[in-house]
C-alpha cells in the first residue's frame, strides 16, 4: 500500500463533476500525493453539455444555483461578472448564457483547481485516455486505459456523467435521423431550412433543438412527438423568501424523532411553508397534478404569464428538489418512493423548468402554427428514406427525425460500459436496483449521475457539487486519520 504521504487520487472523468472534486479537494487535502485525471475529450473539463455548440444552447439554470462551488453559492456569479450582460433573460432578469460560455466556467475553474493544487505539492496529470477496466490488489487500485497501459491509485473516483439519449423506436442508422442531437452545431448542419421535422420528446433537449432550429432561421413544419406531451415548467424570477419550513434541519429533526421521513412529512413542510405565506396548498396540489392531463399549450401560456408572480409554492419546490431533495430521498420508505417514480414525468417537468427566454420562443412558434406537440405516439417507422408516426393525432410523415429523449436517470454512461462491467466482474462495485453504481469496496467513489441510491430526478449542477464536496471531505478524513495513526 501507498504510504500517506503518497496518496494517489485517480479521477475517471473530466466534467462538471470533477471540476467540483478538484475544487474542493484544492480546499481540503493539502499535497503532497498524485492526482490522475483521465479523459479522452479534447474539451476538458466540459464534459457532455458545456462544449462548443451554438449560442442557442443555454444554461437552463439562473446562476444562483450554477456554482460548482458547494461552499460558495455566489462562485459562478462572480466569475460571470460582466460576461453575462449580453445574455440576459428579459423576463426572469437573470444572465442565462450560451452553455459553452458556462464551459469556460468550469475550464477556468478545474485549471484554477489544478495550479493550486500543484502549488501545494501534488502531482497532477491528465491522461487523454478512456478507462477501460479496474482491479484491485490489497488497498491499491490498478486502472487500465484504452492504449493498454496500467495505472495505479489508492483512491478512484468515477465522474462519467449519465446516459445519452437513447433510440426507443430502433430507427438506429435510418437516413435523416439523429440519434443524439448535441452538439447542435453539428447535427442541425444537416437539416435543411424548410424540412419537415419531428422531435421525438418533449423535455428539456427537446426544447433545445427546437429554439435552435427557430435561431438558424426554419421554416418547415416542426413537430414534438412525445408519449406524454409534457413540456417542462416554465422558471419563476428569484424571489427572496428563504424556506423556513422545507429545509434540512426539519427534516432531520423529523427523522431523529420519529425514526422515519414519508412523502406525507414532506408534503406536510411544504403545506405549512405555503400557509404562512397566505397560500392555498390544496389548489396548488391540484394545478400540479393537472400537468399530466392539462392541454401543454395553454399550460405554457399561462407559466408564461405567470414568471413573475409573487408566490413561493413553485419556487419552494423547485429548489429544494436539488438542495434537500437528494438527502430527503435516501430517509423515504421505499413505496413512498415508488410513489413519486410513478409521477417521474411532472416531476422532472416542475424540478427542471425552462428559462423563459425559450419558453417565450416556444410559445410564439406554437401560436404561429409552425410547432405542434403530438402526444401519444405509439410507433415511429423509417420507411422509403423518409418516416411514419403513428399517435393519438394520427399519422405523420416527417423528412427528419431528432432524438431528444432524456435518458433515465442514473443510466449506465456508454463511454464508462467496459469500466462498470470490469467493477461489477472483479466484485468491487454493483449496479443499483433503481440505476447508478454502489461501490461495494472502499476508496471508490463515485460523482455525478452514476451515484447509486441518489434520487429520480436527473443531477443538476448544484447536486453535482454538493457530492463533489462531500467525496472530497471523505478523501481527506481519511487521510487525516492515516497522519494520526
Ligand atoms: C444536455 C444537458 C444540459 C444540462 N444543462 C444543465 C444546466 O443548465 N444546469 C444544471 O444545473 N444542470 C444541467 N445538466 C445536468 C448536469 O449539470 C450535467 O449533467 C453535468 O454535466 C454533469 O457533470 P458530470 O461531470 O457528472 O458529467 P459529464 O459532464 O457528462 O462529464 C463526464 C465526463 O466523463 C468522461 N468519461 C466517461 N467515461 C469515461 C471513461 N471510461 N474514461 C474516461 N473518461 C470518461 C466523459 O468523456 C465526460 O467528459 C445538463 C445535463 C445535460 C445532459
Amino acid at each position: 500500500m501507498n504510504t500517506e504521504e503518497n496518496m494517489d487520487i485517480a479521477i475517471i472523468g473530466a466534467g462538471a463533476a470533477a471540476v467540483g472534486l478538484l475544487d474542493a479537494l484544492a480546499a481540503t487535502a493539502g499535497g503532497p500525493g498524485g492526482i490522475t485525471v483521465f479523459e479522452p475529450s479534447p474539451h476538458l473539463w466540459r464534459g457532455r453539455p458545456y462544449g462548443p455548440d451554438l449560442d442557442s444552447v443555454r444554461v437552463n439554470a439562473p446562476p444562483a444555483i450554477m456554482s460548482i462551488r458547494h461552499s460558495d453559492p455566489g462562485h459562478y456569479a462572480a466569475w460571470l461578472g460582466t460576461r453575462g450582460a449580453g445574455h440576459l433573460d428579459e423576463l426572469l432578469g437573470q444572465p442565462l448564457v450560451p452553455r459553452a460560455l458556462y464551459g469556460e466556467y468550469l475550464a477556468h475553474t478545474g485549471e484554477t483547481a489544478l495550479a493550486a493544487l500543484r502549488e501545494s505539492g501534488w502531482r497532477v496529470r491528465v491522461v487523454a485516455s478512456h478507462v477501460t477496466g479496474a482491479a484491485r490488489s490489497g488497498d491499491r487500485w490498478s486502472l487500465r486505459t484504452e492504449d493498454g497501459r496500467g495505472h495505479d491509485a489508492d483512491h478512484v473516483v468515477l465522474c462519467v456523467g449519465g446516459g445519452t439519449p437513447q433510440d426507443h423506436y430502433g430507427l438506429g442508422r435510418a437516413a435523416g435521423f439523429t440519434a443524439d442531437p448535441y452538439p447542435l452545431a453539428r447535427t442541425l448542419d444537416r437539416v435543411p431550412p424548410g424540412g419537415d421535422i419531428a422531435i421525438i420528446g418533449s423535455g428539456l433537449t427537446a426544447v433545445d433543438v427546437v429554439v435552435s432550429l427557430a435561431a438558424r432561421g426554419h421554416t418547415g413544419r416542426i413537430t414534438l412527438l412525445s408519449r406524454s406531451g409534457v413540456l417542462p415548467h416554465v422558471w419563476q424570477s428569484p424571489a427572496d423568501h428563504r424556506p423556513r419550513h422545507v429545509t434540512a434541519e426539519r427534516v432531520a429533526a423529523l427523522h431523529r424523532e420519529r425514526g422515519a421521513v414519508t412523502l406525507e412529512d414532506l408534503i406536510g413542510l411544504l403545506r405549512a411553508e405555503m400557509e404562512e405565506a397566505g397560500e392555498d396548498f390544496e389548489d396548488f396540489a391540484a394545478e400540479l397534478l393537472a400537468t399530466e392531463t392539462e392541454d401543454p399549450v395553454r399550460r405554457l401560456r399561462r407559466q408564461l404569464a405567470a414568471v413573475g408572480d409573487p408566490r413561493i409554492g413553485r419556487r419552494v419546490l423547485q429548489e429544494t428538489a436539488h438542495t434537500l431533495g437528494p438527502y430527503a430521498w435516501r430517509l423515504l420508505p421505499e413505496p413512498d418512493r415508488e410513489r413519486l417514480r410513478s409521477h417521474f414525468r411532472l416531476a422532472s417537468s416542475v424540478a427542471s423548468p425552462m428559462i423563459p427566454v425559450n419558453a417565450s420562443t416556444m410559445m410564439r412558434l406554437l401560436d404561429s402554427g409552425q410547432l405542434t406537440v403530438a402526444a401519444g405516439v405509439r410507433e415511429i417507422e423509417a420507411v422509403d428514406g423518409s418516416f411514419r408516426a403513428h399517435g393519438d393525432g394520427g399519422e405523420l410523415t416527417p423528412d427528419i427525425v431528432i432524438n431528444a429523449v432524456n435518458p433515465p436517470p442514473r443510466a449506465t454512461p456508454r463511454a464508462a460500459g467496459r469500466l462498470v462491467a470490469s467493477l461489477r466482474a472483479e466484485g468491487l462495485a454493483e449496479l443499483h436496483p433503481s440505476g447508478g453504481l454502489v461501490p461495494a469496496v472502499p476508496r471508490l467513489h463515485v460523482v455525478g449521475d452514476f451515484a447509486g441510491g441518489g434520487p429520480f430526478l436527473t443531477s443538476s449542477i448544484a447536486g453535482v457539487a454538493a457530492q463533489a464536496a462531500r467525496t472530497a471531505q471523505a478523501i481527506a478524513a481519511e487521510r487525516d486519520a492515516m497522519r494520526v495513526a
